[in-house]
């Protein structure tokens, strides 16, 4: 009778769990669009960060057609938000995962290529650092640009998210060839495409 009731036990935990996992189809993703209003970002020549970020959120918004996946997103214009209001905003959602988009800039001009952070001062440090992995490899096989791999940084937005939270820094607008790219329709496009089907590719 004891056995029975633990077997009994046993098939009814895994019946709710698979419920559960059946029943978790919706994936809710925060898109930070870094920087804003006064706060221009990294700036070369005319280019500048804050523009780009906006345009690749807004593409990632606008090419989701799958109801499952609700992209909220931090900023919906040129407005400046500090970085606390925006960890306010992702902890009041509690989204399934955080991508905080960037740009970079640096003396050398040569330097290019893309960069994915996550922290390892997160609560979900491990989750992160295993997303970060996953979204760098599709970079990797999709977009053309030098891959610098993933990094660790304790940056403010992957720090003080309680949820799992990536930040891309999608090239490096000081150098020629990432700045064209980054800074042309199709190239963006591509980079909002590649986002996005991984955001689809973690319900399954
Ligand atoms: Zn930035």
């Amino acid at each position: 009778m004891k056995n029975l009731m633990k077997v009994a036990l046993l098939v009814f935990a895994f019946v709710t769990l698979s419920f559960i996992s059946a029943e978790k189809k919706e994936i809710n993703v925060v898109i930070d669009a870094g920087h804003g209003g006064h706060d221009l970002g990294a700036t070369h020549e005319d280019v500048l960060e804050k523009s780009i970020v906006a345009e690749v959120t807004k593409k990632i918004q606008s090419m989701n057609t799958d109801a499952d996946i609700k992209i909220h997103i931090t900023r919906t214009d040129d407005n400046y938000l500090t970085l606390q209001e925006k960890t306010d905003f992702i902890n009041k959602i509690k989204p399934d995962l955080v991508i905080s988009l960037h740009t970079n800039s640096n003396k050398n001009t040569t330097t290019k290529g893309i960069e994915t952070f996550y922290s390892e001062k997160s609560t979900t440090a491990l989750q992160s650092q295993e997303l970060a992995t996953k979204l760098s490899e599709e970079f990797t096989k999709n977009i053309p640009l030098k891959n610098r791999g993933v990094k660790k940084a304790p940056f403010w937005i992957l720090t003080k998210s309680d949820v799992p939270a990536v930040i891309v820094e999608m090239g490096f607008i000081s150098n020629k060839s990432d700045k064209d790219y980054l800074t042309n329709e199709d190239g963006q496009t591509k980079i909002a495409k590649t986002i996005l089907d991984f955001i689809i590719g973690l319900k399954h």
